[in-house]
């Protein structure tokens, strides 16, 4: 017999999830289909894990801190396998609160692969089942090169999987992920290896951030190898890889290539040609402004639409599509303008609105800048320093604030806050009129 359901997600990370449990509050009868784990991409194989792993880190960043705070700090070793465990004990405690939250609003999840039958239908497990609503959360996967050996390399799913921790890897890509995970390879203690094949990483953010990056990275590690396009990975009878690039050099006797160059959408085994649905050029579905793709009642949500490539981006947008379709709110829809990104890396970034350079291009002589520069106290009293560094975009006379953008110690946490003055459009003069947090780094911000 075949199901029916009001509202069907296909997917059940972040975007599923979060619309089919707000379909199922608003008291429809709503159905998650996930080929995986639960949970998706977010808390399996992304930011779950990685921040667990980032914090490893800050721990390992801290013992080194600790000698000039007075600690006695003799670390022998990191036990990773212990660390892999009880981030996965962390995970599955996450996995048994979803199944909670799906019973608590009866929201059923069917396990399978599904694949549209037509614009109303889908298959999984040689089932049929139909839904008014369908939508599409498939999330996306990471990219792999197409070039000799790049089978050797493994990905950000690989980098999850590792049982020992590697003692040499290159970490090749230039976006968070490359960032992130060779940050925290390098904080751990691997001899790490961050290729990128232009001049800097992180390249469509604000200026202030990026070189202040590659100063910490060229400062403190991982070894940064710029213009570096990879041609080739070999692996020796060891089990030993290399790295070769187009431009001759190597980085041989690695444990580890990790392949970070982007992600590509999971669009193209769900049969979405059946629907009637035509993909861009990359893969994505085009979609509008409230989620709806060309199709009458198919929607889509999350990395599979191109867009920001963030959990709390598709959490945000399967709530606000539910709320449209079952809640009156007919033009609810989420605002893609300045939503606040972390980089965890190494020292953190945080950023929000207009770059300078975006800035300038879209207001010329409106545009005026406020920086500061600093050492967190945290670092101040330690023989390593790290330098923060902090920017305000503001624009006209008012000096209404368009972007904001910090890098240092805490970066990560400080700039929530910080995003939602920016969203209700607080002024240079609302920050000077705030008084300031004493002693923190956020402060700076109210100060400049
Ligand atoms: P996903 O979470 O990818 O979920 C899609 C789900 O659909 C998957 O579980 C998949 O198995 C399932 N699926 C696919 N096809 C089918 C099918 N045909 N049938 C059934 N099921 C199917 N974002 C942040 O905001 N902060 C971070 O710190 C952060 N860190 C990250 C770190 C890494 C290493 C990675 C890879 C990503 C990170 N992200 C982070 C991005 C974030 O994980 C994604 O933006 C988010 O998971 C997107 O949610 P989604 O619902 O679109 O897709
Ligand atoms: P990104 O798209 O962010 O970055 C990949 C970068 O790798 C490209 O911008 C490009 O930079 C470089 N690149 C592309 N192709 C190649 C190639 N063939 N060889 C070498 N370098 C290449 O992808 P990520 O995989 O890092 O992350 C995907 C998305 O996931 C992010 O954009 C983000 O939205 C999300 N994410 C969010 C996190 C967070 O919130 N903290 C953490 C991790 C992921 P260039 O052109 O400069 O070479």
């Amino acid at each position: 017999m075949t199901q029916h359901f009001d509202f069907l997600a296909i997917g059940g990370g972040s975007g599923g999830i979060a619309s089919a449990n707000r379909a199922a509050k608003l008291g429809k009868k709503a159905a998650v289909i996930e080929a995986k784990y639960v949970g998706g991409t977010c808390v399996n194989v992304g930011c779950v894990p990685k921040k667990a792993m980032w914090y490893a880190g800050q721990i390992a960043d801290a013992i080194k801190y600790g000698e000039d705070y007075g600690f006695d700090t003799q670390v022998q070793q990191l036990d990773w396998q212990r660390l892999v465990d009880n981030r996965n004990a962390y995970i599955s405690r996450i996995h048994a609160s979803y199944q909670r939250g799906f019973d608590n609003n009866g929201v059923t999840i069917i396990n399978g692969f599904a694949k549209f039958v037509d614009a109303k239908t889908v298959e999984v497990n040689g089932e049929k089942i139909t839904a008014d609503h369908i939508v599409i959360a498939t999330g996306g996967r990471p990219a792999v090169p197409s070039l000799p050996g790049a089978e050797y390399g493994i990905t950000s799913d690989g980098f999850f999987e590792l049982t020992e921790q590697p003692k040499k890897v290159a970490v090749v890509g230039a976006g968070y992920i490359a960032v992130e995970l060779a940050g925290v390879f390098h904080a751990l203690g691997t001899d790490t290896h961050l290729v990128i094949r232009k001049d800097k990483p992180l390249r469509e953010f604000d200026t202030l951030l990026t070189d202040t990056l590659v100063e910490c990275i060229e400062a403190d590690g991982p070894k940064l190898h710029t213009h570096s396009t990879p041609s080739e990975i070999t692996k020796d009878s060891a089990g030993k890889l290399t790295l070769k690039f187009e431009s001759g050099e190597q980085i041989s006797d690695l444990d580890e290539v990790v392949w970070a160059i982007g992600r590509a959408p999971a669009t193209d085994t769900i049969n979405i040609e059946k629907t009637g649905i035509k993909l861009d050029e990359r893969g994505f579905i085009p979609t509008d402004e409230f989620q709806n793709t060309a199709v009458a009642g198919i929607y889509a949500v999350g990395d599979n639409t191109g867009r920001a490539a963030l959990t709390p981006v598709a959490v945000a947008a399967g709530r606000r599509l539910c709320e449209r379709l079952f809640n009156g709110k007919t033009n609810l829809k989420l605002d893609y303008d300045n939503i606040a990104t972390v980089v965890f890396s190494h020292p953190p970034i945080g950023t929000v609105g207009l770059t300078e350079a975006q800035a300038r291009a879209q207001y010329g002589d409106e545009v005026k800048i406020y920086q500061s520069q600093f050492t967190a106290l945290y670092q101040a009293m330690t023989k390593h320093r790290q330098p923060t560094r902090m920017k305000l975009v503001c624009v006209g006379k008012e000096e209404k604030i368009v972007g904001i953008h910090s890098i240092g110690f805490g970066s990560d946490e400080l700039l929530q806050g910080f995003a939602v003055a920016l969203k209700m459009g607080a002024t240079k003069a609302d920050f000077d009129d705030t008084v300031a947090i004493h002693p923190t780094s956020a402060e700076e911000f109210v100060t400049m």
